[in-house]
């Protein structure tokens, strides 16, 4: 039998590394014919530390909230009493030291049942530091797929049947994005992996980081090969050393295969990947601000045109996607884009990873296909609302995106409806909020994030920001005025329109949506002086 356990950084903050111990220790202590393996995140980050058991064609069973001495109490009633369904926690319902018959499969897990999995589909399952793990699940097939069978430019046409879009925030359809970078004529060009995932309540790419790194990389070789790069950089915030280190050996032992460098395959195509650690500024997220940290400047963003696929990385065309993206392009390769495309909904296709946090009870990934409702998320994947309060918003698309109330989570999940009701998709933080939140705090709070993180270049995003948030902090301490919310409102308007780069175009955006959702609370702290 094999023996798993999650060592994912939410695995091991919880005490994975003491569970995965004490099981190798009575595995060899007592010479048992089991293999111990550690993985990375399955998605549920609510139930760590997991365990999973794996006995030949037997169901897939997730033990969670595992302490040392009950995860080897688990394997020796696997081993010496043939129960497999029998355990003292699950993942889908913490029911403390009890011993529970008739555990479910995975697969029966509500926080399970309702996902998809197509980019997080290895995470939680492979050791993602052994390469020939993710040869064995179809791993490189659709690079040596595409070295083969395929041109650049029957490659770039597939990805543009499969209505890839980008998954960091903007949307923007991936396969005219390498086309534009195809068409570059230049000897030299690039292709950059944004791995600098900087929205509070954000940890999809670092799941796939450490979880699946050999999918970042497959991806970023066929993109590589479609627009005529023969180099890639994946900028990844040094936040995450473990994903870093990950990436590094996944890096190596690509190289040693023959999967990545000189020559891939025979093919006469070469391709390598560099890494760059960002330091951790929020601004170099933005796509020419993250290219000149790359190339040792300040990370500031530039003005746009000339696009990267013009002119990027040290003025040579580069496309520049996140890891999200890059790891779904494999899939789409090995099964077709049309294959892909009969998931999600008319213009967004395939699927979304969104971390789940705040006030719910399933903290941890869902991999949902685009087009499922807010509520299915929120109160199926997610269990509902801790302790059985009630529910008040999501903020959904981090700081540049918006709050979203209860009458409207029936709402479609999918780039266009979330614009429409004034959020956005974002690159996949969801932050569930229960009725004792103040709705005018949520908004101070992302504000003065995105405050601190501009990077001071223009004088609308600079000096605005700081504008509002001091009425903001007025407003909360009980000091506001009546005119304080069409000043807001006229500094959102402003700031929007004026500002160079994302960041600043989005920053209103909190603000904006509790505005729009929320003004009573504005008006209570106002006129009731709370
Ligand atoms: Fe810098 Fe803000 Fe201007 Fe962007 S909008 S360039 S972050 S000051």
């Amino acid at each position: 039998i094999k023996v798993v356990v999650g060592l994912g950084t939410c695995g091991i903050a919880a005490g994975g590394e003491k569970v995965f111990k004490a099981l190798d220790k009575y595995i060899k202590q007592n010479e048992l014919q089991a293999d111990i393996m550690s993985t990375a995140c399955i998605g549920m980050c609510y139930a760590e530390p997991i365990m999973e058991i794996h006995i030949p064609d037997g169901p897939r069973i997730i033990y969670g909230n595992m302490k040392p001495e009950t995860a080897v109490e688990i394997l020796k009633n696997h081993i010496y009493e043939g129960k497999i369904n029998v355990g003292y926690a699950i993942a889908q319902e913490t029911r403390g030291n009890q011993v529970i018959e008739d555990i479910p499969e995975l697969k029966d897990i509500p926080f399970y049942s309702k996902q998809v999995k197509t980019v997080l589909g290895r995470c939680g399952v492979i050791d993602p530091e052994r390469i020939e793990q993710y040869i064995a699940a179809d791993g490189y097939e659709a690079l040596e797929k595409a070295l083969t069978t395929m041109s650049p430019v029957k490659l770039i046409e597939e990805i543009k049947i499969s209505g890839l879009r980008g998954r960091g925030g903007g949307g923007f359809p991936t396969g005219r994005k390498w086309e534009a970078a195809y068409q570059s004529n230049d000897s030299k060009k690039y292709v950059i992996c944004n791995a600098d995932e900087g929205d509070p309540g954000a940890f999809m790419d670092r799941s796939i980081l450490e979880g699946d790194p050999h999918a970042l990389l497959e991806g970023m070789a066929l993109c590589g090969y479609a627009i005529g790069a023969d180099e890639g950089y994946i900028y990844v915030r040094a936040e995450y050393p473990l994903a870093i280190r990950r990436l590094r050996k996944a890096i190596q032992d690509a190289e040693k295969m023959g999967l990545l460098g000189q020559n891939i395959m025979d093919s006469g195509f070469n391709f390598k990947i560099n890494i760059a650690a960002g330091a951790g500024a929020f601004v170099c997220g933005e796509e020419t601000a993250l290219m000149h940290s790359i190339e040792g400047k300040r990370g500031m963003p530039r003005v746009r045109p000339p696009y990267p696929a013009q002119s990027g990385l040290w003025g040579h065309p580069s496309n520049i996607n996140n890891v999200e993206t890059y790891a779904n392009v494999p899939a789409i390769v090995r099964a077709g884009g049309s294959c892909f495309a009969e998931i999600g909904s008319a213009n967004s296709k395939g699927t979304k990873v969104f971390a789940l946090t705040g006030n719910i009870n399933h903290t941890g990934l869902a991999e949902v296909p685009i087009g499922i409702s807010l509520r299915e998320i929120v109160f199926e994947i997610g269990g509902g609302i801790q302790n059985n309060h009630c529910y008040k918003a999501v903020q959904i698309g981090g700081p540049s995106g918006g709050c979203i109330p209860e009458d409207l989570l029936d709402t479609p999940v999918d780039y266009d409806s979330l614009l429409e009701l004034g959020a956005m998709m974002g690159s996949g933080g969801l932050v569930v909020m229960d009725e004792s939140t103040c709705m005018v705090d949520v908004a101070r709070y992302f504000l003065q994030f995105t405050q601190e993180e501009s990077c001071g270049k223009c004088t609308p995003c600079r000096e605005g920001t700081r504008q509002m948030l001091k009425i903001l902090e007025r407003i909360c301490a009980g000091e506001g005025e009546p005119e304080d919310i069409p000043t807001l409102e006229r500094l959102c308007r402003v700031i929007k329109d004026t500002s160079l780069c994302g960041l600043g175009q989005s920053a209103p955006n909190p603000v904006m949506a509790t505005l729009r959702y929320f003004q009573s609370e504005y008006e209570a702290h106002i006129y009731d002086k709370k």
